[in-house]
Order: structure tokens, then sequence, then C-alpha cells
């Protein structure tokens, strides 16, 4: 853990007390802060103390004495409606901060030779992927990388820093709008569409949230931005006319003067007088589809601007195994590859995986975003047939049959699988797909989009060594 000791003597308050408010809490108290800790709920209250954090009620408490508010970056401070402890703070003009801004003031208190690498990813799609794909390649060239943010470990959960340490930071915009002093060596911004409207009202208020990534960088500093999107691009133009920061685009779909691309499945460098070839990214058995291509791209740039050997990088992207529920094959019987993406919880991010195969056999549903998946129609092509589940089936039935699209409603997963699997060894086409990505979220039949994964994996490896006649035959409906 790492203690905040830039907050010694203050008294902080923290809402929240999921896994980052509780360290948060920790590491404050560890550092020399008084602390006053409080949830709503009160089991997430008293599993708070049992880990030894100090509770107060803020709804009673004084206000005027508190002098920072972290505020769980979950809870909204403004819209769509301002949290009454966010009011509160409000109220006595506290500032609302959350962890990672603690993070970036205890990492500039030390000095400049001191400090750790700070690697920074925000984007509307492909954070994790990329942050993940960072730490892979920093630790596959000898590198203290460690992983945190808005994946996996809260950053104050992180081992404690040196110079040598190279922290790899996963940044959602509600982070980003609470966080005022982080310097990133290197920030990666890979895209922008619209999500969480509801939070932060307009996509020009969403953007900068995020854009705040590159706030404090310095002419040693390096800002990657993904120009795939008509948002990126005009950010790389608008940035590239201040002076400061080195800048570097990156773009899976077209060559770049300057940057760094991905032509043909292979990925270049371009950033000084000649363009070399890093990789093959058709070879990166986990970086399938053109969007995985931006992220290898982004975190070339990244790990690049920190003066690592662009062959060591090079062979890591090649030996990246990938995130779970993300485009993860999770076995194969005989022909057939099972695929699940259980991560695709709405049309855009089940759009990747439905332009990265052909011949798919494509189980989807759940609980439907708002469009369901008409947005997707573009790629219907790639789908033999549609098995559905849960409360979105008649919804995509509709879309479906608009486009002449063969469908299913199967209700649940394993029933869906089954189909889909029978119906893809019997296909006679090339390398079917059967492809869990739902473009839904999951909680009508699960807890969560991993669990509804993990069933399809287990599912999957209970079908694995079956022979093709002995694939059970599809009965009516079971319960969920
Ligand atoms: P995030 O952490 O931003 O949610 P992930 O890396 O977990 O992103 O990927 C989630 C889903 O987003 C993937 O399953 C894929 O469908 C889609 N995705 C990943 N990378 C990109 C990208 N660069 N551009 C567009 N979509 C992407």
């Amino acid at each position: 853990m790492i203690k905040a000791e830039t907050f010694r003597g203050r008294t902080v308050a923290v809402f929240g007390l999921g896994r980052t408010g509780v360290t948060a809490a920790l590491s404050l108290a560890a550092g020399g802060a008084t602390v006053w800790a409080w949830d709503d709920n009160a089991d997430s209250r008293e599993a708070a103390e049992a880990q030894g954090v100090t509770l107060k009620d803020l709804k009673t408490a004084d206000w005027l004495q508190v002098d920072d508010f972290v505020l769980s970056p979950g809870v909204p401070h403004h819209l769509p409606k301002p949290h009454w402890s966010a009011k509160k703070a409000k109220a006595a003009n506290v500032p609302v901060i959350c962890d990672i801004e603690i993070l970036a003031r205890e990492v500039a208190a030390r000095a400049e030779r001191q400090r750790p690498k700070i690697i920074a990813i925000t984007g509307t799609n492909g954070k994790s992927t990329t942050t993940s794909l960072i730490g892979h390649i920093l630790k596959s060239c000898g590198k203290d990388a460690q992983i945190g943010g808005n994946i996996g470990r809260g950053v104050l959960d992180l081992d404690r820093m040196h110079s040598g340490t190279y922290y790899v930071i996963e940044l959602s915009s509600y982070q980003l709008e609470r966080t005022q002093s982080l310097r990133a060596n290197a920030a990666i911004f890979l895209n922008l569409s619209p999500d969480h409207l509801d939070r932060h009202g307009t996509l020009e208020n969403y953007g900068l949230a995020k854009q705040a990534i590159f706030v404090n960088q310095t002419h040693e500093d390096t800002a990657v931005i993904g120009v795939d999107d008509d948002y990126g691009k005009a950010l790389c133009t608008q940035m590239k006319v201040k002076n400061g920061r080195s800048i570097v685009p990156v773009s899976a779909r077209r060559s770049l003067g300057h940057g760094v691309s991905v032509l043909g499945g292979k990925l270049f460098c371009n950033m000084s007088r000649k363009a070399h070839e890093i990789c093959d990214l058709q070879e990166a058995k986990a970086l399938e589809g053109r969007h995985n291509w931006q992220n290898a791209a982004a975190a070339y740039a990244a790990v690049s601007s920190l003066g690592l050997d662009a062959r060591e990088i090079g062979e890591a992207i090649l030996s990246f195994p990938g995130l779970a529920h993300r485009m993860e094959t999770v076995g194969t019987l005989r022909n057939v590859r099972f695929v699940n993406d259980s991560k695709a919880t709405n049309a855009d991010a089940a759009r990747q995986a439905l332009a990265s195969y052909e011949n798919i056999f494509w189980i989807a549903g759940g609980v439907a975003k708002e469009g369901g998946i008409e947005p997707l129609a573009d790629l219907f092509g790639n789908v033999r047939t549609a098995y559905l589940i849960g409360e979105a089936a008649d919804d995509f039935g509709a879309t479906l049959d608009e486009s002449k699209k063969k469908w299913h409603d199967k209700k649940t997963l394993q029933m869906a699988l089954l189909c889909a699997t029978k119906d893809a060894l019997e296909s006679g086409v090339e390398n079917p797909i059967v492809l869990l990505s739902p473009a839904c979220a999951s909680f009508d039949q699960f807890k969560n989009f991993e669990v509804r994964g993990d069933a399809f994996r287990t599912q999957v490896e209970t079908l694995m060594g079956i022979e093709t006649s002995d694939v059970p035959a599809p009965q009516e409906e079971e319960a969920a």
C-alpha cells in the first residue's frame, strides 16, 4: 500500500467504502491524515470498520472542518443528480478528489529522479486491453510494472514506488474529472464515442473530462492519440498547435507520415525519418481485430517513448495472452471455434467481434441498451444464425427479421450454445465461430459479464471432446 503522506495533518472525508474507498481511507490514515469515512450501506460500513477504517457519519459531520473530500468515482457529484455528500462538500467549498489524485500528489512530492514512471490510459473502448498489454510488455522487458486504477487493484493498493517502478493506470472519465495533479510520462487517449452522457451531460463534456489525462504533461512527456475517429483527429490537430509534449498519433486504418500505424495487419513505427516494421499483428493470437490493432499501436507508442527497445516490444506484443471475456477463444471442437466476448455489453462493443469474423453463429441478448442491435445491421452479413437469450430476445428478433436473418429464441445461454454448436458443426462452412457477444448487460440472468463469460467457458469445456453425433439435441426451454 502507498501511504498518503502529502495529506498529513489534514481532515479528509471519504465517501464510498468499496475496494478503492477503503484503501484510500487506510492510506490517508497511515500517512497521518484524520479520516472521516462513510457509506450509505451499513454492511459496507461494517466491513470497512473491520479493516481498520474510522467511520464518521458525514450527514451530521461539521464539513467546515473538512479539507478534502474523496468521493468514489461511481457516485455522481453533479449529473444526473448530485449525491447528498457532494452537496455538503460544495456548500462547505471542499474540493472533490479521488484516489488517483492522492497518488499523483505522492508522486509529485518526490524529487524528479526518484519518481516512478506513469503511463495513463483512457478512451471509451479498449482501456483495459491496452493497459494490460502495456503491463505485459513492460514485464516482458524486465521492468517492475504495476497495473491498476480502473482495472484490477486501486492505485493506492499498488506496491510502494521507487525510481524503477512503472505505474500503468487505466483511467475512466469519472476518475479523471476528480484528478488535477497527475503528470503522465506517457498518456494515451484511444478513442471517443457517446457513453456515460447521463453523468457528463454532453459528448463535449465527456471528451473534456478525458482530455484531462494530458493536463500536466511537460516537453519530456508523450501524448499518444488515436486518430481513427473524428474526435481524436481534431484533438490531435489541436494539441499539435500548442508547444510542449511530444505527440504521437496512432491509427489502425491508415498510414501516417508521423506516428504509429497498422497496415495490412503489420505494426509500423514512423517516428524518425524511415518507417520500420515492429511486428506482424496477425500473429498476435490475443489481439484479433482492427480495434485491437489500435490498442497495440497505442501501447507500442507509449512504451517506446519511454526508451524501450522496439524489437523487444514487438516480441512482447506477440506473446500477450489477452484478457478474459474480450474476444477470448475458449475452445475448439473440430473446426468450430468458441469465442467469449461477454464484455460486449452494448452494440458498439459487439461491433468489433462481428466485424472480426465471418460465419458467425451468434449468441446475443440479455438486457438491451437503447437502440438494441439496430446499429449492427451492416454486419449481419457475417452472421449465419443468431441464438437469442434473455429479455432482449423479442426486440433483437424483430431487428434480425428486418434483415431477413435467421434467429431462434433460445432463452438460456446453455440452450443457445447447444443449438449454435450443433448448427456450426453441421454447417459445412470453413472456420465457423460460435460467438458469445451479447450486445447487452447480463443482469437478467447473471450477476455480471464475468459470471456470464465464465458460464460460457465452463459450458464449452463440457462440450469439448464430445463427438458431433453426441452433441445433445437441444430440448425446449429450461429455467435460467
Ligand atoms: P474498456 O476497458 O475501455 O471497456 P476493453 O479493453 O475491456 O475496454 O474492451 C471492451 C470491449 O471494447 C472489447 O470487447 C471490444 O469489443 C471493444 N474494444 C476494445 N478495444 C477497442 C478499440 N480500440 N476501439 C473500439 N472498440 C474496442
